[in-house]
């Protein structure tokens, strides 16, 4: 049975990427099946350096594919603000309410055709030494004036789907799961690995 490691210690993540690969056969393993899992320090300035950082990392101590993601929210108007510091873009330690009162506060005055924004999520699957590949999922919004909804987590609250006429916190979280970033991304990597790994797909 074929391998990977996921390079992330968030259970939701493990929870959400094992769900979309389940059918193959592939074994999925993380944190708690090693006892040299490293902590990788996010030192990148963007997603795509993150991702590669935590990828590299988790295979040069596990020599199993790792598969590692990193997203956030990027702003046009703000020329593509909070990105990479999207969790603490209000400062260390800060809460989710406090990076989107931040992120309105920022906006304020700006007119509505120019508030547009993407959630993007960059995964990175190190298949060996200096053997990176990397895939992305992004959807497309606007900021909203004002918090609205009470699902998801982070910026949902602000982040308007002009096609639902909904935020992403007020679509229910089955629905948000299926379109979101991280689906999209998921879905890519489960293709890459498919065919990266010469995977045959089982038949339902
Ligand atoms: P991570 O790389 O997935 O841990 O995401 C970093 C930060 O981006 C999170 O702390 C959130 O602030 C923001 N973010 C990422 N994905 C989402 C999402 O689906 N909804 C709202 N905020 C998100």
């Amino acid at each position: 049975m074929k391998q990977i490691v996921l390079a992330t210690n968030n259970e939701h993540k493990i929870e959400e990427i094992s769900f979309i690969l389940q059918n193959l056969p592939i074994s999925v393993l993380s944190k708690k099946d090693f006892n040299n899992f490293p902590d990788v320090e996010e030192t990148g300035t963007t997603l795509e350096e993150n991702a590669i950082l935590k990828a590299k990392g988790i295979y040069e101590a596990t020599n199993v594919i790792s598969v590692a993601d990193d997203s956030g929210l990027e702003v046009h108007a703000l020329g593509g603000r909070p990105g990479v510091m999207s969790a603490r873009y209000a400062g260390e330690g800060c809460s989710f309410e406090d990076n989107n009162r931040k992120l309105l506060k920022e906006l304020e005055g700006v007119p509505e055709n120019e508030r547009t924004a993407a959630f993007r999520c960059v995964i990175a699957i190190c298949f060996g030494e200096d053997n990176v590949e990397l895939v992305q999922g992004k959807v497309t919004g606007k900021i909203t004036t004002e918090i609205r909804g009470e699902q998801g987590f982070g910026y949902d609250p602000v982040f308007f789907l002009p096609f639902y006429q909904k935020t992403f916190a007020e679509l229910p979280p089955e629905e948000k799961n299926k379109i979101s970033h991280r689906a999209i991304a998921i879905n890519k990597a489960r293709e890459l690995l498919i065919k990266r790994l010469e995977i045959e797909v089982p038949t339902e």
